[in-house]
C-alpha cells in the first residue's frame, strides 16, 4: 500500500501537461523543495483544483510512486487574494518564485526558508495595506540570500574592516557587500552606491517591515537597488554550478 505524506506547502511554479494534469513545485515545510503531479487536476470536476494554485499555501497530501509524486488531497489555507492589486502581486510573486526556482534545485527540509516563504506569502496577501510594493520582492531576496550565507556584509567595508564613510560606498559581488573607495580601487571592483540603498538593505535584513513599507524611496534609489540585487544574483548563479541559471 503506498503511503501518504501529509505537509504544508506553497507553489512556486505551475505547468500544464497533457490531459488535464498539471505538475506542481512547491516548497514544503517537512520535505523541502518537491515536484508534484496533479492528475487531471485541470478538469472542472477537480475537488483539488480550487485548493491548489500559483503562490497559495495549502495543506497537501501526496504518495510516492516509482518516478513521480502524486497529489491526493489538498486543503487552501490562504490563497492568493485576487480582490487587489492582483497583476502586480502576480509579478511580485513571479520574480519570488523565478528566485526560489533558480536557488532551490534538491530536496531538502529548511525550516529558515520555509518560514521565510510563508512570511512572504502572507505579506504578499496583504498588500493592500502597504506603498513599497516592489520592495517586497527585495524583502525576499535578501533574506534569502542571507539564509542561503550570502547575507551582505553593510556594516563594515567587506575587505579592510574599515568603518565606512557614507559619502564613498561601493557593492562588490565577489567581497560580498560594501566595500570603502580605496579597497574598491584596489581590487578594482565595485558599484557606486548611495547611503539611501544600504539604510533600505539594512532595514530589509532587520525585517523591519513596519519601517519599509512606509519608506519613501526615490527613483534613483529603486534604480540602484534593483541593479545591485541582479548583478548579485546573477554573479551567485552564475558561480555556483549549484543553481539554475536563467540570465
Ligand atoms: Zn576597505
Amino acid at each position: 500500500m503506498a503511503v501518504h505524506y501529509r505537509t504544508q506547502a506553497v507553489v512556486f511554479k505551475k505547468e500544464d501537461r497533457l490531459d488535464a494534469d498539471r505538475v506542481f513545485s512547491a516548497f514544503t515545510k517537512d520535505f523541502g523543495r518537491v515536484e508534484v503531479f496533479g492528475k487531471a487536476i485541470r478538469k472542472i470536476t477537480s475537488k483539488l483544483k480550487s485548493n491548489i494554485d500559483f503562490f497559495s499555501f495549502s495543506e497537501i497530501e501526496f504518495i510516492q510512486g516509482k518516478n513521480r509524486k502524486t497529489l491526493t488531497d489538498a486543503v487552501s489555507i490562504e490563497k492568493l487574494d485576487g480582490k487587489v492589486h492582483l497583476v502586480e502581486k502576480l509579478e511580485i510573486a513571479y520574480n519570488i518564485s523565478n528566485i526560489i526556482d533558480c536557488f532551490i534545485r534538491g530536496q531538502e527540509k529548511d525550516e529558515r526558508i520555509w518560514g521565510l516563504i510563508v512570511d512572504i506569502s502572507r505579506k504578499l496577501n496583504n498588500i493592500h495595506i502597504v506603498h513599497n510594493k516592489e520592495l517586497l520582492y527585495y524583502y525576499f531576496l535578501w533574506n534569502f540570500m542571507f539564509v542561503l550565507g550570502y547575507g551582505p556584509e553593510i556594516s563594515n567595508c567587506a575587505v579592510c574592516r574599515q568603518k565606512l564613510n557614507p559619502h564613498s560606498l561601493y557593492f562588490s559581488n565577489k567581497e560580498g557587500g560594501v566595500i570603502c573607495k580605496d579597497c574598491a580601487a584596489t581590487k578594482k571592483d565595485g558599484v557606486k552606491i548611495t547611503p539611501d540603498v544600504v539604510k533600505v538593505l539594512r532595514l530589509i535584513l532587520e525585517k523591519d517591515w513596519d519601517i519599509l513599507s512606509k519608506l519613501k524611496v526615490g527613483i534613483d534609489s529603486s534604480r540602484l537597488l534593483k541593479e545591485v540585487s541582479d548583478n548579485y544574483c546573477n554573479y551567485l548563479l552564475a558561480s555556483n554550478s549549484n543553481y539554475q541559471y536563467s540570465p
